[in-house]
């Protein structure tokens, strides 16, 4: 026997001391406990099979197994694995004699800080894996017998921090059992789905089988059946782990909607394996979502060695990519990663980047490559890719030639070729609109000169708009109502002043600083628009988000915009002469052209409605 081994004993008095600690700490994270345990197991598996590969010891053919059974009337829970297990000295040194010292002190320096941030780190630093089954059990057995040979051993240990050894009550072939004893507190841990969630949850895809046996499920109605082959609650070969050019697109399905519960298809995914030094496996779904208002929050699961981590890691993952779903397993990190440690870790951002680069490159690929499919879905991704853009320059370097602008007529083209195609008629400067329906009018008017128009509806849109000026301030982002394209334009056109007929527009308008400008519009049909300078809309739109954000009343703010006269309509050139011969019929008539411009160009207000009325009925009454 050697020195550190006793028949009975305290752990030590700092483990005594650590125990209440640990509880308090973990307290708000206790299912972990289980993860701990089967992780520990796994472990021993692991080495088992190690020693057998490296012909230390013979191969027994024993398939390896993770069980975990649920016994509620005896109150025990017990997780059982069939791996190297454990001689009495080996028990007595790493789960009676831990230097916990270290971690006593640990705790001891951060116990006043945010346990969140910490009781990770602990758990991992220290390895206390095995102690948190104190956080729902008042006492632990283990029963174990190592690959050695030699009897089968029994331990047990009190929330106290004592424990003895006694004579195992039966013999195992060769593996250790945990048995916890679990407290008239957390009985909660003894409820079947309760165990089946927190499997679930964590141990989905680690490597060995895995049963659950609940003793207490009533098995009453099966009773006449054949009893059916128990299944293991795991896939020990998760899809990750494959090969990309071994999975097929309906295994890429299958998994999303097993994992994410998401009946409805992915719009593609990326399959990341890096290579060394990075080491990380990973598939990346980009979900698709019903509407544009549904919320684009994501989920990405980290796993270390097929052990379930923790979601959203936004340490490891960038925030913005976290409006993916997807699974990342890290076998780099340690199993209990903590904020403070992921926040200044190099490998850690390696790993970001890559992850970015990936997303990038799949993008870019997509819009090379299969345009059709990639057209198929760029409305659903553009807020998720303009949102990662404006938050991420080095993301927008790296995808921007996969930006796609909804024209119009329908069809997507890139931002170059949009430039290359607009060279000779408007250089450098792009036209969109921020409402296909209510600028109906002026989208026509730009597609009658062949000038192709992007749909820019969405409130991030204009953000976006106003990110690409900033990265590119060559190219300039017009709306269809903010200025006259030279296209549409006659060549050296009449742009003369008519003065009376200012006089008449800003007397209908009501407004009497109303500018008023003259062009010869290439569509005589049309006698006049309105103009609404892009800047201070703009503006205004920023100061409208802006008090929308801050929650207050959103302002009606004035929308400065000029009324744009067509020398070339043959209805303007009427109206110029009617002032001189019938002042009043004059008015009527500009009245009207005044009130369809502004109703091209957005809705009227109730008052603008009724004088829009009243003139209509005045004008028929001239039959
Ligand atoms: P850690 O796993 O982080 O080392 P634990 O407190 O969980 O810390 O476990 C301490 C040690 O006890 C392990 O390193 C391992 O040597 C041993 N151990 C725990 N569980 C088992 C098990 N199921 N089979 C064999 N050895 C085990």
């Amino acid at each position: 026997m050697s020195e550190v081994f006793q028949k009975k004993g305290d752990i030590s008095v700092e483990t005594a001391h650590i125990f209440p600690i640990i509880k308090k700490w973990l307290y708000s994270e206790k299912d972990i406990f289980l993860r701990e345990l089967v992780s520990n197991a796994q472990d021993a598996i692991t080495k088992h099979k190690r020693l057998v590969s490296l012909g230390q010891i013979e191969d027994d053919e024993t398939a390896y197994r993770i069980t975990v059974t649920l016994d509620k009337s005896a109150k025990t829970l017990t997780v059982s694995d069939n791996g190297i297990g454990m001689t009495e000295e080996e028990v007595a040194r790493y789960l009676g004699n831990i230097a916990l010292s270290g971690a006593l002190e640990f705790i001891q320096k951060y116990e006043g800080d945010n346990p969140e941030d910490n009781k990770n780190g602990i758990i991992g630093h220290f390895g206390l894996g095995f102690y948190s089954a104190f956080m729902v059990a008042d006492t632990v057995e283990v029963i174990t017998r190592s690959h050695t040979g030699g009897e089968t051993v029994r331990w047990v240990c009190s929330a106290e921090g004592s424990y003895a050894f006694t004579e195992a009550p039966y013999s195992l072939h060769r593996g250790t059992d945990i048995i916890l004893h679990v407290t008239e507190e957390e009985s909660a841990y003894l409820e079947g789905y309760k165990i089946t969630d927190m499997l679930d949850r964590y141990c989905s895809f680690m490597p060995t089988e895995i049963y659950f046996v609940d003793e207490t499920a009533d098995t009453s109605d099966t009773e006449d059946k054949e009893p059916e082959a128990p299944q293991p609650i795991n896939d020990t070969v998760p899809l990750w782990q494959k090969a990309s050019s071994e999975c097929t697109p309906e295994e890429y399905k299958e998994f999303y909607r097993k994992v994410f519960r998401d009946y409805r298809e992915p719009l593609f995914w990326i399959h990341i394996n890096a290579d060394y030094p990075l080491n990380f496996k990973g598939i990346l779904y980009f979900p698709r979502l019903n509407n544009q208002y549904e919320s684009m929050e994501g989920q990405v699961k980290l796993y270390y060695n097929q052990v379930f981590v923790a979601d959203n890691i936004k340490e490891v993952i960038p925030e913005y990519l976290l409006m993916l779903r997807g699974v990342l397993d890290c076998p780099q990190l340690p199993l209990n990663v903590s904020r403070s440690y992921l926040q200044n870790n190099t490998y850690v951002s390696k790993v970001a980047a890559h992850i970015v680069k990936k997303v990038a490159d799949k993008l870019n690929s997509l819009c090379e490559n299969e345009r059709e499919t990639y057209e198929g879905v760029w409305d659903s991704i553009r807020p998720f890719v303009e949102y990662a853009c404006m938050r991420e320059r080095k993301f927008y370097d790296r995808a921007k030639d996969a930006i796609l602008l909804h024209l119009t007529d329908g069809t997507y083209v890139t931002l170059p070729q949009y430039l290359e195609a607009a060279k000779e008629k408007h250089e450098n400067t792009v036209y969109y609109t921020t409402d296909k329906e209510l600028q109906a009018r002026y989208i026509a008017l730009f597609e009658s000169q062949g000038i192709s128009v992007a749909v820019m509806e969405q409130l991030i849109d204009t953000q976006f708009v106003q990110m690409l000026e900033s990265y590119d301030s060559s190219v300039k982002y017009l709306r269809i109502d903010a200025d006259v394209a030279a296209a549409l334009t006659e060549e050296n056109g009449d742009t003369t002043d008519n003065e009376a007929l200012t006089a008449l527009f800003r007397k209908v308008s009501g407004k009497e600083d109303l500018e008023v400008k003259y062009q010869t519009l290439k569509d005589t049909s049309l006698p006049a628009m309105l103009t609404v300078s892009e800047e201070s809309r703009r503006m205004e739109e920023m100061m409208r988000m802006y008090a929308m954000q801050a929650g207050g009343e959103v302002p009606s703010l004035p929308v400065s915009y000029s009324l744009l006269v067509n020398h070339g309509s043959p209805l303007v050139s009427r109206l110029s002469a009617l002032t001189a011969e019938d002042g009043a019929k004059a008015e009527i008539i500009a009245g009207m052209i005044y009130r369809l411009s502004v109703l091209a160009q957005r809705k009227l207000t109730a008052e603008e409605l009724n004088t829009f009325l009243t003139e209509s009925f005045n004008l028929l009454s001239l039959l």
